[in-house]
């Protein structure tokens, strides 16, 4: 039972997986749902790639969402720009309902209503590009709109699918970046992580302490694998911002393709943008889905295989039908997200699911 190899010499070409939940008294690392240098190595990755003075690494996208909420109080307003992903949104109204903090709805992609946002806001959440339809939130904008009235509030961008390669929330005023690593940064649909990036220490402090306590630790295979996936994430990024901007011109120029939704790249905020676009089709989204080949179906995207999916039924299935007509949501918008395939064939298998409508 006592018996280890000594492997003091071993001096592995990568850092090997610390599969451990306990070290021993002399280590900086002390217990796995504290840390672990799995975790420590990704967190050092992921805050060079955001220019971020933290990163703090989760078990998924939702976990660091539901952190950001433990801030809150009673009587607190936050203000969510209902453009997000359908889960975020509910687990928005499922934390304020039982907390008992405000949650105010305001499409701040409209510049106008910048103006809107209460003076007494605490939080704010969106995500830029919106999710649907890929508009533009102005993070500079909003951030100093929220923190003339109130310095202390808090400001989170959910930049999962801007990706830090293209937009830096935090250097135009956000306080927090967060990212579902579920998507670009695993990239290959086989391990879920999310993952907090601040420039102030109060908060990853405080988010420090929520993951510990409340358990939301990466585990170290998962942090081993997202590293070892950031590898290439650049390349393949750029490749998939190859692929869409091809894709969707071409989506343009299709008679059953009503609108193709791509978002504004300004050089400015957002420098780029890589591989999920929408489009609103003119035909029965199940018959056309069905006779796609290479695209494939369900939860997967911003990954190596290109995916097909309804927001209507898919990602945005935790809002009621009210509140998705209230967003234009019809069962018509489809969702592209662009693997690595060549974007040739990509457009044969389109070609061919729309002759069947
Ligand atoms: N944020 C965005 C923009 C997402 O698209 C998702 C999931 O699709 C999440 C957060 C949630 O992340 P996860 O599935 O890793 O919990």
């Amino acid at each position: 039972m006592h018996i280890r190899e000594d492997d003091t010499g071993a001096h592995p070409a990568v850092t090997p997986i610390y599969q451990v939940s306990a070290f021993e008294a002399d280590s900086p690392y002390f217990y796995s749902r504290k840390n672990n240098p799995n975790v420590a190595e990704l967190e050092t990755v992921l805050k060079t790639l955001e220019g971020a003075k933290h990163a703090i690494a989760v078990t998924c996208g939702m976990s660091a969402i539901f952190m950001t909420l433990e801030i809150l109080r009673p009587g607190d307003t936050m203000v969510v720009n209902p453009f997000i992903y359908g889960c975020s949104y509910r687990l928005l109204q499922r934390i304020s309902e039982r907390r008992g903090f405000k949650l105010v709805d305001l499409d701040f992609s409209e510049d106008s209503n910048i103006d809107k946002i209460p003076e007494e806001t605490k939080m704010i959440f969106f995500e830029t590009p919106t999710n649907p339809f890929l508009k533009s939130i102005d993070i500079e904008k909003v951030s100093k709109r929220v923190k003339e009235q109130n310095p202390e509030a808090v400001v989170v961008v959910d930049n999962t699918w801007a990706t830090p390669l293209f937009q830096h929330p935090l250097e135009l005023g956000a306080d927090v970046s967060l990212h579902s690593g579920t998507k670009y940064f695993s990239g290959h649909s086989d391990v879920m992580n999310g993952v907090l990036m601040t420039d102030r220490e109060d908060l990853a402090e405080e988010f420090r302490e929520t993951r510990f306590y409340g358990g939301l630790m990466l585990s170290p295979e998962n942090a081993w694998l997202t590293r070892r996936s950031l590898q290439t994430l650049e390349l393949r990024l750029k490749q998939q911002q190859m692929v869409c901007a091809e894709m969707k011109d071409f989506l343009i120029q299709q008679p059953k393709v009503e609108k193709v939704f791509y978002p504004k790249i300004d050089g400015q905020q957002l420098k780029g943008y890589a591989g999920i676009l929408f489009f609103e089709l003119k035909g029965d989204y199940q018959k056309f889905m069905q006779a796609l080949n290479i695209f494939k179906t369900g939860t997967a995207m911003a990954c190596v295989t290109s995916m097909v999916a309804q927001p209507w039924s898919g990602s945005h299935a935790s809002m009621t039908e009210e509140e998705k007509k209230q967003i234009n949501l019809s069962e018509n918008l489809v969702r592209l997200s662009f693997g690595l395939e060549n974007p040739d064939d990509l457009k044969k298998d389109l070609l061919g699911a729309f002759q069947v409508l």
